[in-house]
Order: structure tokens, then C-alpha cells, then sequence
């Protein structure tokens, strides 16, 4: 899924201006990109279809960066597709919380009700108590007994004799006597679903109304997890869903259908086999794992507020134009300065994060004062035409500022670099039907 959005956004990202045409293909690439990870086509429709809408508007047409502004589109309605906001574990307020595992065979319950346990022991201060509820298959009450003694968390066990609302009625019971204020229900699961296990996971929950039903699905089973969580949620009733195997090759379409066919939040994702691979499911973190984007939106967001709109207007002229010169070079770099450190800046762009040594390298922003300097100790017909800067002229330059002849020479060639990395760029500016069009 990533990838395929990831060339789409490269594509659009640089644009300084975007046509209905433009988006409209963006929108045929992201529906591709969607389908082909297995999203459920209704949600896929629903989601080009508003995007689209926001997108064709007239306050992201005319903002400077358009493109931008798209795949800002694009990931808050991706964030909203998945439910907006992280939702949280409800506890009752009548300790014992009950928390109801179901699910089908193999998706997860059992692994996920140890991990639970572990992250509302540690993030919460809980003292869970873990009830083998699933009496069908003798080594899933040992399997659960084994990952209890492993984390230290009791585990109330009946055998494989006495029924599983029986054996759920005692835990409740005993987790009051005893002040175990969270009751986490390991039930069964089959390969299908069927009624006789609805039935009796409707008889479990008839016990006290518990306080969250987690529906657990295998993220790698991608449209089938989406059926799955509708027939539980229709034939149970579930408050939430964990998502397990989320480490593994999965093409991530489950995350963004289930939410919205079932209206029901992601809550926790499951990220590999050990005790502590449960993380809590954050819906814009999740959208930005998916378009690739690192923290690309802060910085987007971060330029945005800084960069002076009637100066880019002006530059961009000047691009087209080719009368960039060291001065407007000066007052660019002016302009990221505002941005902050050049530091945390360099952090945000995606991928950089992933660089090897980056830490280590020298991004003070002293590199931008020593290039000031450099500029500042120019004369004013060097700085609009710095073809004339010479030899001796360099010379000069260089002591002014105080930065060595190199030090000179490399940035008027970096110059030179950018002005004819402009001269492409207005170039294609400049091509047949970039323009934008009128409705
Ligand atoms: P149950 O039948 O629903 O109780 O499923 P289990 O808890 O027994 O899990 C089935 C298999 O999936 C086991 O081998 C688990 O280790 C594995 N599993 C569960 N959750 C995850 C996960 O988040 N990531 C990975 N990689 N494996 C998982
Ligand atoms: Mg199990």
C-alpha cells in the first residue's frame, strides 16, 4: 500500500500548481493503491469521493502549495477513515472490569490476552486476573496458564469439564473476593464462525454486560478480518478491535476498512509474538505510516506558518524570470532560519530519520550564518550578478567575511547549481496545460 501512495505523493508533492486533471489522477492512483491492499471497495469509494470533494476546493487550488495541501487531504482523511482519534481502554467504575476476548481460531486471543494483561499492569496499574475461557482444546487452558506463569499474572482455570459461562461467572466472582480489578475472558474460537459459539459467547456476556468486547482479527487476513468483524459485531456485539500480526507482510487494507464498516475503533495493534508487541492503535500515526511520511505534515504545517505567502509569490517570479539573485538567496535562507534549528528540521524530512550517521553530522545553524556572512561581504553588483565575481573579488569576499576562499567558491558554484536547477524547474512550469484551470 505504501509504496504504490508513496510514488503517487513524490509525484504531486513538488507541484506549484494543481489541476482538477492532477488530482483527479492522484485520485485514480490512490484508489488503485487501496484495492490492490485489500481495502474494502465501499470504504475505498466513500474515501476518494470526499477527498476529491476537499481537494477540487478553491482555498487548495490557489494556496501555494497545492500539492501539498492535497496529501494533507489525503492523510486527515486517512486518520478520519480509521477513527480520528486513539481510543482508549473503559474501565468501569464498578471494579471488576470485564474485557471479553473473541475472535476465530488462530487470530491472536490468547497471545493478546496475556499481552493486555501486561500493558494495563504496566500503563495502568492493574491488577488483571486472566480467566481460560476457551474449554474446547485442553492445550489453549495450558497455553494461557503458560504465558500467565511467564508474566507473573494468575490465571483462573476450571479444566476443560465445566462450561465457559460457568467458568467466567466463578473468575468474576473471584477477582471480587480477591480485588482483581480487570477480568480478562481467553474464549474459544473456531475456524468459521457458527451460532453455537455466538450463542455462547452471548451467554458469556450476559454474565455482568462486560465493560469492552476486543474483537482480536489477523491483520494478514486482510478483507476476511473486515467480514469477520462485521458478523461478531452483528451477531455479539463488540466495543473495539485489535488488529494482531501487524508485523508481518500484511498489505494493511484491514486497518482502514474495519472502522469504518463496523463503526467500531481499532484499540490496540499486535506487533509481534512477545508479551510487550502490544501497542495502543493511534489513527494519524497509522496514516502517516502509510503515506511514508515521517513527521513530513509538521514540517509542511511548520513552513507554512513561517514562509512570508507575498515573498514565495515574489520568488517564484523571479524563478521563472532568472533573476534570482544572492540577494533573494539571503532572504530565503532568512526565511528557514525561522523555521527553527536547521536540525529538527533536517529530522522531519521522511527518511532522513533512517540515515546512518545523520546524528553525528554538523547541522548547526552556524553554516547559515557563515553563508550570510558570505553574501553580506558582497557588493551590490556582485550579488545581482555574480558572474563578475572574479578571482580577486573572491579574495576579497573572503577576508570581508571571514570565511575562507573555499568556503567562497563552493557556494557561488552552489549557486550557480540552483539557478540552473530553477532554469529546468520554471522550464516545466512553463509546459503546455500546467496552468490551472477555471471551472
Ligand atoms: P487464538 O487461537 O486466537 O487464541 O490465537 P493465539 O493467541 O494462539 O495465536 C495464534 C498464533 O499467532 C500464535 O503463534 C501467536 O504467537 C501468533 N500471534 C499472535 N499475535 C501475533 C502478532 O501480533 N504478531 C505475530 N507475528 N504473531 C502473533
Ligand atoms: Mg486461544
Amino acid at each position: 500500500l505504501s509504496e504504490r501512495l508513496q510514488g503517487t505523493i513524490a509525484k504531486i508533492k513538488g507541484k506549484g500548481k494543481v489541476t482538477e486533471q492532477d488530482v483527479k489522477l492522484m485520485m485514480r492512483e490512490v484508489r488503485f493503491a487501496l484495492i490492490e491492499a485489500d481495502v474494502n471497495l465501499k470504504v475505498v469509494k466513500k474515501f476518494v469521493k470526499s477527498v476529491s470533494e476537499r481537494a477540487v476546493g478553491s482555498d487548495v487550488m490557489q494556496s501555494l502549495t497545492p500539492g501539498q495541501q492535497v496529501i494533507k487531504i489525503v492523510q486527515e482523511e486517512l486518520t478520519q477513515l480509521m477513527g480520528g482519534e486513539q481510543s482508549p481502554v473503559k474501565f468501569s467504575t464498578r471494579p471488576p472490569t470485564v474485557i471479553m476476548m473473541v475472535g476465530l481460531q488462530g487470530a491472536g486471543k490468547t497471545t493478546t490476552t496475556g499481552k493486555l494483561a501486561n500493558v494495563l499492569r504496566k500503563k495502568y496499574n492493574k491488577k488483571p486476573l486472566l480467566v481460560a475461557a476457551d474449554v474446547y482444546r485442553p492445550a489453549a487452558v495450558q497455553q494461557l496458564q503458560t504465558l500467565g506463569k511467564q508474566l507473573s499474572i494468575p490465571v483462573f482455570d476450571k479444566g476443560t469439564d465445566v462450561s465457559p459461562v460457568e467458568i467466567a461467572r466463578e473468575a468474576i466472582e473471584l477477582a471480587k473476593e480477591e480485588h482483581h480489578d480487570v477480568v480478562i475472558i481467553d474464549t474459544a474460537g473456531r475456524l468459521h464462525i457458527d451460532e453455537a459459539l455466538m450463542q455462547e459467547l452471548k451467554d458469556i456476556r450476559a454474565l455482568k454486560e462486560p465493560d469492552e468486547v476486543f474483537l482480536v482479527v489477523d491483520a494478514m487476513t486482510g478483507q476476511d478480518a473486515v467480514n469477520v468483524a462485521e458478523s461478531f459485531n452483528e451477531a455479539v456485539g463488540i466495543t473495539g478491535v485489535v488488529l494482531t500480526k501487524l508485523d508481518g507482510d500484511t498489505r494493511g487494507g484491514a486497518a482502514l476498512s474495519i472502522r469504518s464498516v463496523t463503526e467500531k475503533p481499532i484499540k490496540f495493534v499486535g506487533m509481534g509474538e512477545k508479551m510487550d508487541a502490544l501497542e495502543p492503535f493511534h489513527p494519524e500515526r497509522m496514516a502517516q505510516r502509510i503515506l511514508g511520511m515521517g513527521d513530513v505534515l509538521s514540517l509542511i504545517e511548520k513552513a507554512q506558518a513561517t514562509v512570508d505567502a507575498d515573498k514565495a509569490k515574489e520568488l517564484e517570479e523571479k524563478f521563472k524570470t532568472q533573476s534570482f539573485t544572492f540577494d533573494d538567496f539571503l532572504d530565503q535562507m532568512s526565511q528557514v532560519k525561522k523555521m527553527g534549528p536547521l536540525e529538527d528540521i533536517i529530522k522531519m524530512i521522511p527518511g532522513m530519520n533512517k540515515v546512518k550517521g545523520l546524528d553525528k553530522m554538523n547541522f548547526d545553524d552556524k553554516q547559515i550564518n557563515h553563508i550570510e556572512a558570505i553574501i553580506q561581504s558582497m557588493t551590490i553588483a556582485e550579488r545581482t550578478n555574480p558572474e563578475i565575481i572574479n578571482a580577486s573579488r573572491r579574495k576579497r569576499i573572503s577576508k570581508g567575511s571571514g570565511r575562507s576562499v573555499q568556503e567562497v567558491n563552493r557556494l557561488i558554484k552552489q549557486f550557480d547549481e540552483m539557478k540552473k536547477m530553477m532554469k529546468q524547474m520554471s522550464g516545466l512550469a512553463g509546459a503546455p496545460g500546467a496552468g490551472k484551470k477555471k471551472k
